[in-house]
């Protein structure tokens, strides 16, 4: 099975069909041999997996993961890449394409009714304008999934693995925690896809855990006192959660709460960790 992934076979489709890159649906085509090579290998595909791309564009990733497993479907939300897909992938009988928005997909009826028994990996170089909302789909989802290894912007991917009293810690490193241990497998610089992005890239694998990371009586509430505590990351945690309209805790509460935990009153959201968030949520609720 031939690949698909330089400047030149890419140039050469696009020529080909005639086809007009779509800036808005984030298409960035890898063009990146070796890059390719990571991320499959830190996919760790092999012929017992289902796998779901998300985004295959003009098929590049598509052949090698359709030849590493038992299955692939593939979900493009672009009309124009449907007959360029037939064609690049007519020798993968294993590859079901499906042209539709993975963010209006029911993926847990697709898993069901494409897969079977097989376990489930997700792969795919993500459009980036949509990025969060669909890793964070796919985890509180709570999907058979076994893990999700995707290409994101690097800053993206800094916030979903950083840890308290980092800059980049937040809300997101929280939420990824939540459902899945996660790490950067590389980072890819734009001259690596065509067009070329403005940013730079990473490819991340979350292993997403069978059971949360902690255990909290209300998961909402306790998302709700996270996206509270960072919404003014200056502040302190009292004073921003007391500010964060989705909530209404008094300031003596929360400050009752933490002195419980032996944590400060002046302590910044910055500086819990989820098991902290987890403890304080479970006092206030
Ligand atoms: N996998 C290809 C590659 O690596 O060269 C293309 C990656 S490109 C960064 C992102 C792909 O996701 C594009 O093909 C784009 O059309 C598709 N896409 C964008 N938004 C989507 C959505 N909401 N649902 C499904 N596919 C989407």
């Amino acid at each position: 099975m031939s690949d698909l992934v330089s400047a030149k076979s890419t140039a050469e489709i696009i020529k080909k069909y005639d086809f007009s890159i779509q800036k808005k649906f984030g298409q960035n085509f890898l063009i990146d041999e070796h890059v390719l090579d990571k991320i499959i290998d830190a996919a760790q595909i092999d012929v017992a997996y289902g796998v779901i791309e998300i985004g295959p564009g003009l098929g590049t990733m598509t052949r090698r993961l359709a030849a590493l497993s038992k299955k692939v479907v593939a979900i493009e939300i672009d009309r124009q890449l449907i007959p360029i897909l037939s064609d690049t992938l007519s020798d993968c009988d294993n590859v079901k394409v499906i042209n539709a928005d993975v963010m209006k997909t029911d993926l847990g009826s697709l898993i069901d009714e494409e897969f079977g028994d097989m376990p489930v990996k997700v792969v795919a170089n993500l459009p980036y304008y949509i990025t969060t909302p669909i890793v964070m789909s796919l985890l509180e989802g709570r999907f058979a999934i076994e893990s999700i290894t995707i290409m994101i912007q690097k800053e993206v991917a800094e916030r979903m693995r950083a840890v308290p009293g980092s800059k980049d810690y937040g809300a997101l490193s929280l939420a990824v925690g939540y459902y899945a241990d996660a790490y950067i497998a590389a980072n890819v610089p734009p001259n690596c896809f065509m067009p070329r992005p403005k940013v730079g890239s990473c490819v991340i694998r979350l292993n997403v855990r069978k059971e949360p990371f902690v255990s909290v009586r209300d998961e909402k509430q306790m998302f709700a006192l996270i996206r509270g505590a960072f919404n003014q990351r200056r502040k302190t945690l009292v004073n921003a959660v007391a500010n964060y309209e989705g909530l209404s805790y008094k300031k003596e509460e929360i400050e009752e709460a933490l002195k419980k935990l032996d944590l400060s009153p002046s302590i910044r959201g910055e500086a819990l960790d989820l098991q902290q968030f987890a403890a304080l949520s479970d006092i206030l609720t």
